[in-house]
């Protein structure tokens, strides 16, 4: 397919993650048991890394999944983990929690990096886990002046690793782009291969015998006397705790939470092979950049260093992965020019949970544990984290609770309808986009 005179997708193209052509989710699916300790819906890191410490804690343990396992929103994300970055750019959190509670979320994100990076290395997981940094670009001064008051904020409590402004005349040391105008580089943040990682967890859940139920939506669930009567497509177990890890796929199921949440798709594409120097020249610290405007576009070099994965939102209203991947494209060679005749492999998408105050949520409801709410980028991270500390709750660990339970965790002002509305959002944010870029 030709774009502007451009070839756009290559001969080969697929519509799969390029990740999979490493990790495929090709799991074959367990037997659904007749009772379990635990079961746990969702297949992602919520849900496995909850599973993996549950049964090495010696519980019976039953992950169900409407898909294939190892399919859905974690084996299809950029890679990209830090720690306190990964808070939302869109809110000024010590408005929202106080300036205690606020510190206290920015250091666990901290924290929680730390844990995926010890967990990586302690289980030897093959994923590509590269403490590479990152760069958030600035494409006005007004931007750039916002960078630098994030900056402060981050830090404030004097971080091994500071965030540090970057002036347009040094920026190409991280991101060699005529658009931008600078931008803040952020150390402690870096890149996986999400789904080597997902398939790691698999395989270490497998072997501390995690039952993994895949294809079987669960349809329904009671609370019973003994705890919970879990009823899906096939059949039906009973479960003396349940924990809800559906994220952007939340639905009829847990109708309280799919109320408090907005499911957004995102589409990434990854180039063809190139000559690992260009890819290098482009990202010369081997490290992500994202565009800090209100719709964030941002790149990442594959982990063998031969292609760029460039991702965005295309578009607010559903369109098909071709459209996308040609919108994409146009982006992408806005940053890098030189790129205009380099195609695309493979686009995909998958869905994203967004929460009214842009925070992840973790908590009980009827009886059942949840952890939802990845915000956009820092699911790997964040959700990760929040899976394995559901676990420890279950567990009755003596552990001290996140900075993010007793959050109110509030509906979204128009309720599932919410949703709807979202192509009205991206329109007005791509509008603001334009007016804040529009020529002098
Ligand atoms: C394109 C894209 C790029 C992203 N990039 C990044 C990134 O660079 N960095 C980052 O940190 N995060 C990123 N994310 C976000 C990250 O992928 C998510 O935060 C993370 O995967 C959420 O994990 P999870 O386990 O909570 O949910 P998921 O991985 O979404 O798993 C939820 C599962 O629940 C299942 N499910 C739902 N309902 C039912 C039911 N009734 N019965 C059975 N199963 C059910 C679904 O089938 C699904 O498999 C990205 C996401 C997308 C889509």
């Amino acid at each position: 397919m030709t774009y502007a005179g451009a070839m756009v997708l290559a001969p080969d193209f697929a519509e799969t993650p390029y990740w999979w052509v490493r990790s495929p989710p090709s799991h074959v699916p367990a037997e659904l048991p007749a009772s379990t300790d635990v079961a746990i819906v969702g297949a992602g890191y919520t849900g496995l890394n909850a599973a993996l410490r549950l049964a090495r804690a010696g519980r019976d343990v039953t992950v169900l999944d409407a898909g294939v396992i190892g399919a859905g929103a974690s084996s299809r994300s950029a890679g990209l983990v830090s720690g306190r970055a990964g808070i939302s750019k869109m809110i000024d959190l010590t408005a929202l929690v106080g300036e205690r509670r606020a510190n206290a979320i920015l250091d666990e994100a901290d924290d929680a990096y730390d844990e995926l990076r010890r967990f990586v290395a302690d289980e030897n997981l093959d994923c590509s886990l590269d403490h590479c940094g990152r760069f958030v670009t600035a494409t006005t001064e007004p931007m750039l002046a916002k960078l630098e008051k994030k900056m402060h904020e981050y830090n404030a409590v004097g971080l091994d690793e500071p965030f540090e402004l970057v002036p347009r005349a040094r920026q190409a040391e991280w991101v060699r782009s005529e658009l931008f105008l600078g931008g803040m580089a952020v150390r402690n943040a870096g890149t996986i291969d999400p789904a080597a990682y997902t398939a790691g967890l698999i395989g270490l859940c497998r072997d501390a015998g995690v039952r993994l139920v895949g294809q079987d939506a669960v349809l329904d669930i009671e609370r019973s006397t003994t705890g919970f009567a879990v009823r899906t497509q096939s059949g039906a177990l009973t479960a003396g705790d349940v924990i809800i890890a559906t994220n952007g796929y939340t639905g009829k199921l847990t109708p309280w939470l799919q109320r408090r949440i907005v499911p957004m798709s995102s589409t990434i594409a990854a180039t063809e092979p190139m000559d690992p120097t260009i890819v290098a020249r482009l990202l010369p610290q081997r490290a992500p950049y994202i565009d800090g405007r209100r719709l964030i576009t941002y790149a990442r070099p594959s982990p063998d260093g031969s292609r760029i994965l460039f991702g965005g939102r295309a578009r607010f209203r559903p369109i098909s992965l071709t459209t996308s991947a040609e919108i994409l494209h146009a982006q992408m060679v806005q940053v890098f020019p030189e790129l205009a005749d380099v195609a695309f492999t493979h686009a995909w998408s998958g869905f994203m949970a967004f929460t009214t105050d842009y925070l992840p949520k973790v908590g009980t409801l009827d009886g059942m544990h949840y952890a939802v709410g990845c915000n956009g980028g820092s699911g790997i991270v964040a959700m990760s984290w929040l899976g394995q500390l559901t676990a420890a709750k279950i567990l009755g660990e003596d552990r001290a609770p996140s900075p993010l339970e007793g959050i109110e965790f509030t509906r979204q002002p128009a309720g599932t309808l919410t949703r709807h509305f979202i192509p009205v959002a991206g329109t007005w944010y791509r509008a603001r986009d334009w007016w804040d870029h529009r020529p002098a």
